[in-house]
């Protein structure tokens, strides 16, 4: 049986046999081929993310952070969230038995992140403000005892992340050659490097993949070189002006020979309803941003006379998160009357 990721990768993690694991069992997702239905010749693979317990990879980093903050006895715990970093601790905070307090922009969060949020009991708290307004403040208040602050700028969250690099090269049997990752605070692109790095240096594997960033194109500060005073995207897990962790996704971007890149929010709808029709993969529009890129690249001949193209997509979080998003994007619903002649007409049409 699986353990979640803590378990199973204790020896890369900075945990000791009395550290308490508070675990759901994450990690473990499927990589799925997905080449032939996005219409490309070469092997790419989606990690599949949106399948961890509340429905992103937020739960790899949140299991150890949770179970670090329990090690040291803290009262509570807190994040500034654009919803997944609050579903995620949420959860983990009910299952260790600890307080939980979120701090979102109002109105920028999808229902299904926030709903998660308040059913499992944390203090939701909307601030009148963008995301980076709010971790501006939950930073500070952390810094008071027995607070600990859960989003990425904790190392643990980072240590907890990196595993999803290890069950990449687990999984596929080598390093692919390229990395395909949507950013935004860039916690996650960091994440990866370090854990791609690690299983090199462990010996396990005997390479490293060239990491590809995309962030949305009113979303871009690591691209344009400059925070984004009101970051705007359909996108709302990257929608974030100034990273917390941008120098670290510079070094990934450099040391890997990699790029971050900008997807405008229709390449990434796009991709987002590709997936969901071709390839049977719902994912939420943030994650789409790693396939629209991809296709993107590849249009631009970045991959022509490439040899040994493998290629994984991180899908971070479900399609199930933002279904408001899901309406506005598909074929509207067909009403008929209960009358056989009508329907047959229909289903015939196909
Ligand atoms: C948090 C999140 C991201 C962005 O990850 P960063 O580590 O902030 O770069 C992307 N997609 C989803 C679904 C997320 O929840």
């Amino acid at each position: 049986m699986w353990r979640g990721i803590i378990a199973e990768y204790s020896r890369y993690l900075p945990v000791t046999k009395d550290t308490p694991i508070i675990t759901l069992q994450e990690g473990n997702t499927p990589l799925i081929p997905i080449g032939e239905a996005i219409g490309l010749d070469f092997p790419v693979y989606a990690k599949y993310e949106g399948l961890n317990p509340t429905g992103s990879f937020k739960d790899r980093g949140m299991t150890m952070a949770v179970s670090k903050a329990m090690e040291e006895g803290v009262n509570a715990v807190i994040c500034a969230s654009t919803g997944n970093t609050s579903a995620s601790a949420a959860a983990y905070a009910a299952k260790a038995g600890l307080p939980c307090f979120v701090l979102i922009p109002e109105g920028a969060t999808a229902v299904g992140k926030l709903s998660q949020a308040l059913i499992h009991g944390a203090k939701v708290i909307a601030v009148k403000g963008n995301f980076d307004a709010a971790l501006r403040i939950v930073r500070d208040l952390a810094t008071q005892k027995g607070i600990t602050l859960v989003n990425s700028l904790n190392p643990y969250r980072i240590e907890g992340q990196k595993t999803a690099a290890f069950e990449i090269c687990d999984q596929l049997g080598h390093v692919p050659s390229h990395l395909c990752i949507p950013v935004g605070n860039a916690g996650n692109i960091t994440a990866y490097w370090q854990g791609f790095q690690e299983y090199l240096n462990a010996g396990i594997s005997n390479s490293l993949p060239v990491m590809l960033g995309f962030q949305a194109e009113g979303a871009a500060p690591i691209v344009y070189n400059r925070p984004i005073e009101k970051p705007e995207t359909v996108a709302t897990a990257i929608r974030i002006g100034n990273p917390a962790s941008w120098e670290k996704a510079l070094a990934a971007r450099d040391e890997s020979k990699g790029s971050i890149l900008a997807i405008t929010d229709e390449e990434i709808l796009a991709a987002y309803r590709l997936l969901a029709s071709k390839a049977g993969l719902f994912c939420e529009p943030a994650s789409a941003a790693s396939v629209a890129g991809l296709i993107e690249m590849n249009s631009s001949g970045y991959f022509q006379g490439k040899h040994n193209v493998s290629v994984v997509c991180i899908l971070t979080g479900h399609g199930l998160k933002d279904p408001d998003n899901a309406f506005e994007q598909a074929p509207e619903v067909i009403t008929a009357p209960p009358d056989y002649a009508v329907i047959q007409e229909i289903v015939m049409e196909g």
